[in-house]
């Protein structure tokens, strides 16, 4: 692989304005008793300044060349580590042992790869029982996305499945120019922070994230058609289970609130032996 390549795939855009970084590290407002959690520091644009704030800070980065420089560069700090790893598959579930304290909060903040930010966002959010907040930067579409409210063509699966968890807010636009190189894209920050229970009643969770999926799989089809066909049930037991649930067959899946989710998924077409049909 070459160089530039190899940046490329590890979607290595540094952030090169100074006021963009301590506004994304005051977005964090970190404190002493902190945990931070940087995915990707790349040459250390946010580290620095993260580092001066956070009690303790664990840096996760997978490229080995910046992980040797930064560690050369903060060697001298004993509250900081920088490791080596992937963050798809780093196990978020041991940070809460790495906390300065059991009061602590356990804060992730990334200037996230293009490429990859959406499976790392997934696997946080799974994670969440062990996460308070986290401030990531994604292109601004994805975190667009995120925060979305129900009624517009942004609102997806990946809004009704994050917001279940979490406050979403965007919270700063970032331009192309703030980063070397510039990426195609707008950038922007999405400051989540995880609630202590689901915003919703979900019931049983695995069977709610393939309803909303469904729901949102053919989002041009009305919402019984949609449902029957991502769920495998017919299109006039769907219909019937949404009556059910008081909600018009005819609307789209991008009309729906997370109550709404909710609600139809306490109601369904049931097996004999009680579990959903399609849902399996
Ligand atoms: N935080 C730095 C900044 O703002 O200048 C770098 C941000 S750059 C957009 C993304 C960083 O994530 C790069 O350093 C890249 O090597 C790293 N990275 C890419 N894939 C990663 C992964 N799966 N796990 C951890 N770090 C990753």
């Amino acid at each position: 692989m070459t160089t530039a390549s190899h940046r490329r795939a590890l979607g290595q855009h540094f952030l090169r304005d100074a006021g963009i970084a301590r506004r994304i590290v005051e977005i964090a407002g970190l404190t002493p008793q902190d945990l931070c959690v940087e995915i990707g520091p790349g040459e250390g644009a946010l580290t620095f300044l993260l580092a001066e704030r956070a009690g303790r800070l664990l840096a996760l980065e997978v490229d080995e060349k910046l992980v040797e420089g930064l560690c050369a560069r903060l060697a001298s700090l004993a509250h900081v580590e920088v490791r080596l790893a992937d963050a798809r598959r780093f196990d978020y579930s041991t940070l809460p042992a790495l906390r300065p304290s059991p009061e602590s909060r356990v804060v992730i903040v990334g200037n996230l790869p293009y490429s990859v930010s959406k499976p790392i966002l997934e696997r946080l959010v799974a994670a969440r029982t062990a996460v308070s907040e986290m401030v990531l930067t994604l292109q601004k579409e994805v975190a667009e996305r995120v925060a979305a409210g129900p009624g517009g063509k942004r609102y997806g699966a990946l809004s009704v499945l994050t917001q279940l968890y979490c406050d979403a807010r965007l919270a700063l636009a970032i331009p192309p120019g703030a980063f070397r190189p510039p990426p195609k894209v707008d950038s922007a920050v999405l400051h989540l922070r995880v609630l202590a229970a689901p915003r919703v009643p979900v019931g049983d969770e695995g069977r709610f994230h393939r309803l909303v999926k469904a729901a949102f799989g053919q989002r041009r089809k009305t919402l019984a058609n949609a449902l029957a066909g991502g769920l495998g049930v017919s299109a006039v037991t769907a219909r019937q289970w949404l009556a059910a649930a008081g909600i018009d067959p005819g609307r789209r899946a991008e009309t729906l609130s997370l109550e709404e989710f909710s609600r139809l998924n306490s109601f369904g077409p049931l097996n004999p032996d009680g579990k959903m049909r399609g849902f399996e």
